[in-house]
């Protein structure tokens, strides 16, 4: 049997993983020009491995099988070298946390780091390469895949019997062209994560990042809204993503190289109803504004402006560990809806009768710091075509999309 996997991600990773000692050709179709390429694959920036069952995606993937990917990772590095740790193990944190209306999520983490990855998929890639069965297509964007009742058409030039589809969030556009065509794939498109970065002195949060590194919490604000955290960076840096006609924020942090600072996401998930049906379009209009009022860069505010509404023009003893020429001192306000302000707020002066220090009024605030949830398709639609991974609407980690794709190819494996 021949398959196709478009997009060589964490997905693909996990498929091929399960599939290449079988007797089937694999074709790896990918757009980015390379393995070197730094837009290949959502796995190039900080890599922290998550075990959990309350967090990364909808499927049900048992923790066992997220503890053997989790190694599996960790075998692709060339000196075994993570930051570990494991989230409200204490129950002391648990119960200062939960009194003050706080979900703390429970999960164990393995951190490899921005500059430990790269190495980790040359590892994978290199490994791949001298299988003869396993076929790598770069610089191949597919922008349309052709249904046909037993076979798939990849760009009117490759036919399958069987097409994988694992283009992560960045390969929205093809998913685009295939609901169009198939409308009836989507289960459910209505939600968007809308917040800020935040970015503090790392004495204030030392306690709580020397105990799990990574605290995970969620919230039921005044607002109705749930609000959560997300990506938590000891001695980290803020940067910025470039989603080529809108930039957003996000953070990372590295085994080596270490700042004074922590940085971290909090996000306000909104859920519309119908007739609403495009959260990327929402989300990706609140970038753009934001970008607008900065002049194509993303909004630095200090917390106190940022709750006074009022437009931050110096800083005090904060200094952002964002390049200076990638922002500009705004007011985040003009861009954003005030119930996802309001939510926002609420969060951090809670959180601040956890973790004095939090609302600090000189803490920097980021934005847009967006992350979209992809439509989730139906997977029993086509027996031929199937999607793994965060296009799927099923994974946003690491560890989900790998055990999307070891699932997936059992169950094709099985048939
Ligand atoms: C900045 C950042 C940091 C993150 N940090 C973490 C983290 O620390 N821990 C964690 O668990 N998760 C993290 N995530 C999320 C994680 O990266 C994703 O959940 C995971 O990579 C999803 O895997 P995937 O295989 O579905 O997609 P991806 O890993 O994104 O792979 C998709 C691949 O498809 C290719 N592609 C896209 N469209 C096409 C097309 N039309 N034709 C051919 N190829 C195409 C892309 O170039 C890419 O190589 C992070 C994400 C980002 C953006």
């Amino acid at each position: 049997m021949k398959i196709a996997i478009i997009g060589f991600g964490a997905a693909a990773i996990g498929f091929i993983e399960q599939m290449k000692t079988h007797d089937i050709e694999i074709h790896v179709f990918e757009k980015s020009k390379d393995i070197y390429s730094s837009s290949i694959s959502g796995i190039r920036a900080d890599g922290k491995l998550f075990v959990s069952k309350e967090m990364g995606g909808e499927l049900d993937v048992d923790v066992h099988l997220q503890k053997q990917l989790v190694d599996f990772w960790i075998s692709k590095t060339t000196n075994k070298g993570v930051e570990t740790g494991k989230s409200f193990s204490d129950p002391q944190y648990y119960k200062a946390f939960y009194s003050k209306g706080f979900l703390p999520i429970h999960s164990d983490f393995y951190h490899l780091g921005t500059d430990q990855l790269k190495e980790v998929l040359y590892n994978i890639f290199e490994e791949y390469t001298a299988a003869k069965n396993i076929h790598f297509h770069f610089n191949y964007e597919v922008k349309t895949l052709k249904i046909q009742s037993n076979t798939v058409i990849i760009n009117q030039e490759f036919e399958f019997e069987k097409v994988v589809v694992s283009v992560g969030r960045s390969g929205h556009k093809l998913i685009k062209q295939i609901i169009s065509t198939n409308p009836e794939l989507v289960v459910d498109d209505t939600k968007v994560d809308l917040g800020i970065r935040f970015e503090l002195p790392n004495h204030i949060v030392e306690d709580l990042n020397r105990e799990m590194y990574e605290f995970k919490v969620k919230f039921k604000s005044r607002t109705g809204y749930m609000v959560r955290t997300f990506c938590n960076n000891p001695s980290g840096y803020v940067v910025t993503e470039n989603y080529g006609d809108f930039k957003t924020v996000n953070g990372h942090s590295k085994l080596k190289e270490k700042s004074k600072n922590t940085n971290f996401a909090i996000l306000t998930t909104v859920q519309l109803t119908e007739p609403f049906n495009d959260p990327i379009g929402y989300g990706s209009h609140i970038a753009k504004l934001t970008n607008l009022l900065a002049g194509n860069k993303v909004i630095l505010q200090t917390y106190s402006h940022f709750v006074d509404s009022k437009r931050t023009k110096n800083l005090y003893r904060v200094q952002p560990t964002l390049n200076p020429g990638n922002y500009i001192l705004g007011d985040i306000n003009l861009a954003y809806p005030r119930r996802v302000i309001e939510s926002i707020i609420d969060f951090i002066e809670n959180l601040n009768e956890v973790v004095p220090g939090i609302s600090n009024a000189d803490n920097l605030v980021y934005a847009p710091e967006i992350k979209f949830y992809s439509n989730t398709l139906n997977n029993e639609y086509f027996s031929h075509l199937k999607f793994i991974g965060d296009c799927s609407g099923y994974t946003r980690s690491i560890i989900y999309a790998t055990a999307h794709g070891h699932l997936m190819a059992q169950e094709i494996l099985k048939q």
